[in-house]
């Protein structure tokens, strides 16, 4: 990122009020003395790269979360820890690689609703975190790292859970096999019924409908995150706003059917942008605005083989399941006027570093226990310099596929997903410049020998520091 002049007076402003929110120094402005931010994490379900306006979507509307990124901080080089739901929710939750907690096994790639197992008790959450600096917090919509009691969100730092603690598709009662399959299921007439996916819906630990209204979810996700914002605006708050969607099978509510240009994927984009909209809406209307930071990223690139009904990874290759920069690398958006600096970043972040950065701003420290992935933002959100983070690793499974190291990408091993291409292992690895061809075209090794001996380096070292979890997917019933 290099700071331009005419942002100068904007990067002093955004530095005093960045020392100010410093622990151990008193805040601001706001309707709390003293309070570190409140944090909202929205987080959609397999949106691609390219599913939001300001990202490159010709014909999704999403209004709201484009004038976000506008006034607040658009990220273009921003990944998840996996390219699949569980793993990629176990690395935003526990700011850690999925490999290190058992969440991303060999055998499953996500839990599914007679697994035995979730995240491991050990494994710290960002929500423990905000909760010992005395945040009220709250998980709102998909869990899915474990739907026993003792896995849900409320034995995981969150004091209040409203949500399907799974895949909206999982809990299938159709004839898959009449249909001709999984992947023909979705043509076939009256594939979209609620009833065709018997998902409970959750409060805390009690099944209170089944199977979830999924017409009606979407609406219901910000409908409760906005009643927990208002039941908790005298205190700090974090809320993790998990849509359920845009995973197929894709439900909108009546006023969103059949609205958008994009057709039915553009539907439900459309309402969840509307969603987001309500609640910077409540947060300037409660005069909680200045002391809060909206996140909103994405678990997964776009679900390919569905077709029109999954959604795109713009100009980036493949999607969700793969470690190609399609399946990984999502959009992201903070923002808090008056707090984040606007900008567009082209620094590298990761969901893991979430953590990292919201534990630094309530004061609390980051365990030290165990190896912890992931990295302070605020330099960058604050305008005080650039992102600490120079590697991205790209597991599938438990094994590493690919490393970035600066505007590099080496692929040691690729594969496709859902019918793609065969796994192959690179005796020399793909080597490319993914800022000057993000969409990972033109192979660089021969050319770059000395970048992929370096890359090698940073493998062998993170492969000797690396112990890996038991494997908590495999067990099922
Ligand atoms: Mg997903």
């Amino acid at each position: 990122m290099k700071p331009s002049l005419s942002y100068t007076y904007l990067s002093v402003v955004s530095l005093i009020i960045y020392l100010i929110c410093q622990p151990g120094l008193q805040a601001q402005s706001g309707a709390r003395e003293g309070a570190p931010p409140n944090v909202i994490i929205i987080f959609a379900d397999d949106l691609g790269y390219g599913d939001l306006g300001i990202y490159g979507h010709p014909t999704i509307r999403t209004p709201n979360l484009d004038r976000m990124a506008m006034e607040g901080q658009k990220w273009t080089n921003f990944y998840v820890g996996a390219s699949v739901c569980t793993p990629s929710r176990a690395a935003l939750m526990t700011g850690r690689l999925p490999v290190r907690s058992g969440m991303a096994g060999q055998t499953h790639r996500v839990l599914f609703p007679d697994s035995k197992n979730g995240l491991p008790a050990e494994e710290v959450t960002i929500a423990e975190q905000l909760k010992e600096a005395g945040y009220a917090t709250a998980c709102i919509g998909k869990w899915h790292l474990g739907h026993k009691e003792q896995y849900l969100p409320t034995n995981n730092g969150f004091d209040y859970y409203f949500g399907i603690p799974y895949s909206n598709d999982m809990d299938n009662v159709a004839d898959f096999a009449a249909v001709g399959g999984y992947f023909n299921f979705w043509k076939s007439p009256g594939a979209l019924r609620v009833e065709n996916f018997n998902v409970p819906l959750l409060r805390n630990t009690e099944i209170i409908e089944r199977p979830a209204d999924q017409r009606t979810i979407t609406r219901r996700y910000a409908e409760e995150t906005m009643g927990f914002i208002r039941d908790h605006k005298e205190e700090p708050f974090f809320v993790y706003l998990a849509h359920n969607l845009p995973h197929i099978p894709l439900f909108t509510s009546k006023e969103f059917e059949g609205t958008s240009e994009r057709g039915l994927y553009g539907d439900v984009v459309e309402e969840i942008d509307h969603g987001v909209g309500q609640i910077i809406d409540l947060l300037k209307a409660e005069g909680l605005m200045e002391n809060t930071i909206v996140v909103f990223t994405s678990d997964n690139g776009p679900w390919l083989p569905f077709g029109v009904d999954g959604g795109s990874a713009g100009l980036l290759r493949e999607g969700k399941g793969t470690t190609y920069e399609g399946g990984m690398r999502e959009p992201c958006i903070f923002y808090a006027p008056g707090m984040i600096k606007p900008a567009v970043i082209t620094d590298l972040g990761t969901t893991m570093d979430l953590f990292s950065t919201f534990s630094k701003l309530a004061g609390v420290s980051v365990p030290d226990d165990r190896v912890m992935d992931g990295l302070d933002l605020g330099p960058v959100l604050f305008g005080q310099g650039e992102s600490p983070r120079k590697t991205v690793y790209y597991y599938r499974n438990d094994e590493l596929y690919a490393v970035r190291e600066g505007d590099y990408k080496a692929h040691f091993i690729t594969q496709g997903a859902y019918g793609g291409h065969a796994k192959q292992v690179h005796e020399t690895p793909l080597l490319y410049n993914v800022n000057i061809d993000p969409s990972e075209q033109f192979d660089l090794a021969e050319k770059h020998p000395e970048v992929l001996a370096k890359i090698r380096k940073v493998v062998a070292r993170h492969e000797a520091e690396m112990d890996k979890g038991v494997d908590q997917l495999k067990d099922r019933e």
